[in-house]
């Protein structure tokens, strides 16, 4: 069985020790999904603790024998503190960095060493043998004036060493297809994980989008107001969602599909459920 697309998980860490064992069990249950990677995120709110976020992708690795990525953002943290966490990596034998600037918290000091993700692209790459991912957005980054400076922003970003991209979350996929052709445009040849929420329950989604700015398509709203007192009529309905959404983009010829799960292991087994024989080119005799 040639698999032709990747088919990926992000989680995020707990906010304490105990629930780390949920962690465990959420792992248990998706460890039959054939996942290529699973993602753990690190400093959403502008958090600087990252002990949970290497012990989650060191289980992921050796317990579950599949790789990690750790998210990285660097917008609060030194080069001292970058080259220790790095040297950190190295000790759990975590090779896959997802380089990040980060959100600006406001009880943090902005750093004096790194500005970008690209910054931070570039030190990784001068102090160890990682692969590096970086993200992009589909519907352009909320600080960018437009599209193409921030396309720029991405080709300087990939040029200094980050060979994968996965996308901000979107619902929309003409606006993957059309950000596809600007990067192509630009040069960009790094493969593309699209980043897919299917959504469970409304007031998450609408907490998100707030946070990422990506825009709701009336199908979409429409589908949020229709079944907004019926939770399992919505997580049904999100699903269905995200499994048009995913058909589509594999059809279309999409590198990946990088699942935000909000660490419900149901979720990523419906979706697989629902789609994994597109993962590849032949299935069976
Ligand atoms: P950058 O690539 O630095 O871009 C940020 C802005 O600066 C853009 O507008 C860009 O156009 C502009 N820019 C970039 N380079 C230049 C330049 N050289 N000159 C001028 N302008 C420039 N956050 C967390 O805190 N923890 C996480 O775990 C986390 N995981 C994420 C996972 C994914 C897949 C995605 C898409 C986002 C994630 N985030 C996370 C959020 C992310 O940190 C924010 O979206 C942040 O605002 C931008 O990060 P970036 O790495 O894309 O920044």
């Amino acid at each position: 069985m040639n698999k032709n697309t990747s088919f990926s998980f992000e989680l995020f860490p707990p906010r304490v020790n105990e629930e780390l064992r949920n962690i465990d069990e959420i792992l248990e249950n998706l460890k039959d999904l054939n996942a290529d990677f699973i993602s753990v995120t690190f400093g959403a709110g502008g958090s600087k603790k990252s002990n949970f976020t290497l012990d989650i992708a060191q289980l992921i690795e050796q317990k579950y024998q599949t790789k990690s990525i750790v998210h990285l953002p660097c917008i609060h943290f030194s080069k001292e503190e970058i080259a220790k966490f790095l040297t950190h990596c190295k000790d759990r034998n975590l090779k896959n960095i997802l380089a990040l600037r980060g959100d600006m918290s406001k009880d943090l000091k902005a750093s004096k060493d790194f500005s970008y993700a690209s910054d931070l692209v570039e030190f990784i790459k001068q102090n160890g043998d990682f692969n590096i991912f970086g993200a992009c957005y589909p519907e352009t980054h909320n600080e960018s004036k437009n599209c193409i400076e921030d396309i720029h922003n991405l080709k300087i970003k990939v040029d200094k060493g980050a060979d994968k991209l996965i996308t901000q979350l979107f619902f929309d996929n003409n606006d993957f297809y059309n950000f596809k052709q600007n990067c192509a445009l630009s040069g960009i040849k790094a493969p593309i994980y699209a980043g897919i929420m299917p959504i469970t329950n409304k007031r998450q989604i609408l907490k998100i989008t707030q946070l990422c700015g990506a825009k709701l398509p009336p199908k979409f709203l429409k589908i949020l107001e229709k079944y907004k007192h019926n939770d399992k009529a919505l997580a049904d309905a999100g699903i269905a969602y995200a499994v048009d959404q995913i058909v589509d983009l594999i059809t279309n010829g999409v590198d990946g599909i990088h699942l935000y799960i909000m660490n419900k292991a149901y979720v990523a087994r419906r979706i697989y459920e629902a789609t994994y024989s597109l993962f590849y080119d032949k299935i069976g005799a």
